[in-house]
C-alpha cells in the first residue's frame, strides 16, 4: 500500500501546515474541503483501477515488450467454460483462469477439465461477492481461503495468484494479501465483454488495445465471448503474438511447490 501511504502521508503534513498557519492568519475553509476532496478523489480511484496499484502491488502486464500476450478468463467454471476449452484446444493455446469457489464446487468436472488440458488457474474469492470492497480484512481472508482449499483438493496445486473481483483493491484488501501472500493479478487490457452487447464492438475494442506483454481480462461465462476469443485468437496469430499464460508471461510461478 505504497502509493497511499505516500498521499495519505502528504495530505496529512499539508493539513498540519494549514492548521499551524490558520493561528496567524485565516485560512478559508473551503481549501480544507479541496485537500479532503484531493485525498478522496485518488483514494476512490487507486480501489477501482487495479492497474495504478494504489493500495497494493499488482501485476498488470509484462513491460518487456515482448511479442507475447496472455488471456485469462474470470467468474467461471460456467456451462460455458467448455466452450471456451474447446476453442483454446482448437488453436493449441494455454490459458490463465481465476475461478470462484463456489462456482468450482458446481462445476468440479469442468475445473478438472480446466487443469488436465494444461491451463493455468488462479483464485477469486469463493462468494465474489458485490461488497467485496466493504469487506473486513477477515472476510477477504476468509474468501481467498476457501477457495485456495477447495483448489487445493480437487486439483493438489496450492494457488498463488489472485484476483480481486471487480479489480477493486483497498487498505483491508491489502492487509489480506499479506496474510495469504497471494500475488495480486490485474490486466491492462479489459475486454468490457459482461457489459457491451455486440460482439463485434467488444473484439475491436480488445484488437485496439492489443501490445505486447499484455494480459486480456474475458469471462467465460457467455457465448459471445466464446466467439469473440475465436476471432480474437486468429487476430494475435496474424500478428504474430505468442499466447501464453501468466506466470509465464511474467515469470513467476502460479503455485506453491
Ligand atoms: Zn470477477
Amino acid at each position: 500500500m505504497l502509493k497511499h501511504k505516500y498521499i495519505t502521508i502528504f495530505c496529512i503534513s499539508i493539513l498540519v501546515i494549514l492548521s499551524f498557519l490558520s493561528f496567524y492568519s485565516e485560512v478559508k475553509w473551503w481549501i480544507f474541503l479541496l485537500l479532503f476532496i484531493f485525498w478522496l478523489g485518488l483514494t476512490s480511484w487507486g480501489s477501482f483501477d487495479i492497474r495504478l496499484g494504489y493500495f497494493i502491488k499488482t501485476y498488470c502486464n509484462n513491460p518487456e515488450k515482448e511479442r507475447k500476450i496472455a488471456i485469462s478468463f474470470d467468474d467461471g467454471p460456467h456451462e460455458m467454460t467448455e466452450k471456451v476449452l474447446d476453442v483454446l484446444q482448437k488453436h493449441h493455446v494455454k490459458a490463465t483462469f481465476f475461478c470462484i469457489g463456489s462456482q468450482i464446487e458446481k462445476h468440479p468436472e469442468m475445473f478438472q477439465r480446466i487443469i488436465q488440458e494444461g491451463h493455468v488457474v488462479g483464485n477469486h474469492t469463493f462468494t465474489h461477492t458485490k461488497s467485496f470492497g466493504f469487506l473486513s480484512t477477515q472476510k477477504v481472508v476468509e474468501e481467498i481461503s476457501r477457495t485456495n482449499r477447495i483448489i487445493e483438493r480437487l486439483s493438489g496445486k496450492k494457488v498463488l495468484f489472485f484476483r480481486p473481483p471487480f479489480g477493486v483493491t483497498n487498505p483491508n484488501v491489502s492487509k489480506a494479501i499479506s496474510v495469504t501472500k497471494h500475488k495480486v493479478i490485474g490486466w491492462n487490457i479489459r475486454s468490457l465483454d459482461t457489459v457491451i452487447e455486440d460482439e463485434t464492438k467488444i473484439l475491436e475494442r480488445v484488437k485496439n488495445k492489443v501490445v505486447p506483454g499484455g494480459i486480456i481480462l474475458l469471462h467465460d461465462t457467455s457465448l459471445k465471448t466464446v466467439n469473440v476469443l475465436e476471432q480474437l485468437l486468429l487476430f494475435l496469430q496474424s500478428e504474430n503474438y505468442d499466447v501464453i499464460t501468466i506466470d509465464k508471461l511474467l515469470k513467476i510461478p502460479a503455485y506453491e511447490d
